[in-house]
């Protein structure tokens, strides 16, 4: 059965490029009826931070990429990774090495000096246990074959292969006793029946170092599935720049829809067709990691808030209800704005669109004035709101049709076009020059607080 894993490590928020992978371990999971784990990899002390470890577990939940299982803290299973150096140290595929901070770089001094790269040659390499000192610092290190080659079969670059003299006897163990990395990483993955990492391809030549170590407890390989790293729009590393943000940035300061980021994460650098919108099970259906771009994505802001734009017109009115009376506040009513849905939606690309479109609908009067709604509201405006407000006071039928038919009515008696009348009328409604159309806000607001807008303004 297949075992997917997402492993971040928590000294940042989880970016857009660790959604991402999570996404896609996730989805081949699925795809094969197989569990898709998350492990924490917490072992930097220093840089691992509490408030990231819970913006990771919020992120993940909110995308719904949960962890099938309790998620593993790499941290805590320290003293497990010891264990495994130890048994590779009886099994001679590791070895003590003594070489003092001092010596390494005396020795990486002298490589530089001679412009040759520096590859640890340790004297130590091939002594016996009876020949190490007692009482003296080591670190334990990995006996790394120096001849012939390896290859890996990545499912996503293809054929890779690595020159065995490439690699370093890198370290396994510290001298404080502490395990590194390459360590922890193998043996969670093994002791977690992970059969597919999936993950950033900065990790590809990790997964060379990490392959000794396999071979030398003689456990299974993994398939390995190194994809490629978001790049900015203008082909640069993603940054900050580039809108390389916090997923929950993406929630609370851009107003993204969790589907949307689902759906833009997928289609970049997965693609099935030319299809642009996947529901969740299509996704699982459809996915395959062979199908993941060799190449670089680029990331694209607009393209993502389009595809935002598209799934809140597609999203259930109540739930957006919700969404927007969080963020407008304590005096949003949830009904009204449910039932304003169908006309608010049409317009907005994100959440934060879509509130501050709701907002006329709470503002207490008399009913602030931006500058454009202001300029509409010259002395003959103001007139014509005076005979309007008799007109639509005068209204028995308050609904859009009947409205329309007053307001035309009156444009036909004064000979002027219907907008003439509609600008200063959404201007006394909203404050605002631009709203849902104006009939619509009409019976929205209803015929008293319509009524009192109009007479707040009319001169
Ligand atoms: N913790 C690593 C990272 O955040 C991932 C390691 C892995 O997937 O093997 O980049």
């Amino acid at each position: 059965p297949v075992v997917t894993r997402f492993a971040p490590s928590p000294t940042g928020y989880l970016h857009i490029g660790g959604a991402r992978t999570a996404l896609f371990n996730w989805l081949y999971a699925r795809h094969h009826g197989g569990k898709y784990l998350v492990r924490i990899e917490d072992t930097d002390r220093a840089r691992s931070t509490e408030p990231a470890i819970a913006a990771i577990f919020d992120g993940l939940d909110w995308l719904g990429l949960g962890g099938d299982e309790e998620p593993v803290f790499q941290f805590a299973r320290s003293a497990r990774h010891a264990e495994v150096a130890h048994q590779l140290l009886e099994a001679g595929h590791a070895y003590r090495c003594y070489l003092t901070p001092e010596e390494l770089a005396a020795r990486r001094e002298k490589a530089q000096a001679e412009r040759k790269p520096f590859r640890i040659d340790s004297e130590w390499r091939d002594t016996s246990p009876d020949q190490w000192p007692a009482e003296q610092p080591y670190v334990v290190r990995i006996k790394a074959p120096k001849t012939g080659e390896v290859t890996i079969a990545d499912a996503v670059q293809g054929n890779v292969t690595v020159a065995n003299a490439e690699l370093d006897d890198f370290i396994l163990l510290r001298s404080d006793g502490t395990p590194t990395y390459m360590l922890a990483v193998v043996v969670d993955d093994h002791d977690m029946g992970v059969t597919h990492v999936i993950r950033g391809d900065d990790h590809l030549n990790n997964a060379f170092r990490q392959l000794v170590i396999i071979r030398g407890m003689g456990w299974p390989e993994p398939t390995y599935g190194h994809v490629p790293l978001i790049h900015g729009n203008d082909g640069a590393k993603l940054s900050k720049r580039h809108g390389a943000l916090g997923v929950d940035a993406y929630r609370d300061e851009l107003g993204v829809l969790p589907e949307a980021l689902f759906n833009y994460l997928l289609r970049l650098g997965w693609g099935h067709g030319d299809k642009e919108e996947f529901t969740r099970e299509e996704a699982v259906a459809l996915f395959d990691i062979a199908d993941v771009n060799k190449g670089a994505s680029r990331f694209d802001m607009k393209k993502l808030l389009n595809m935002n734009g598209h799934y809140i017109r597609a999203a259930d009115d109540a739930r957006l209800a919700t969404l927007a009376a969080a963020r407008i506040g304590p005096e949003a009513d949830e009904a009204l704005l449910t039932q304003a849905m169908p006309v608010l939606k049409t317009r907005a690309r994100d959440m934060i669109e879509l509130a501050d479109g709701a907002m006329f609908l709470f503002r207490q009067r008399p009913l602030p004035l931006d500058e454009k709604a202001a300029a509409l509201l010259d002395a003959e405006a103001r007139t014509r709101l005076g005979a309007i407000h008799e007109r639509f006071a005068a209204e028995t039928d308050w609904t859009t049709e009947a409205l329309e038919a007053n307001l035309k009515a009156y444009a036909e008696e004064l000979g002027a076009g219907l907008g003439k009348l509609a600008q200063p009328l959404r201007a006394a409604l909203t404050g605002q020059a631009t709203s849902p159309g104006i009939f619509d806000v009409l019976v929205l607001l209803g015929r008293e607080e319509s009524l009192a807008r109009i007479a707040d303004q009319a001169g």
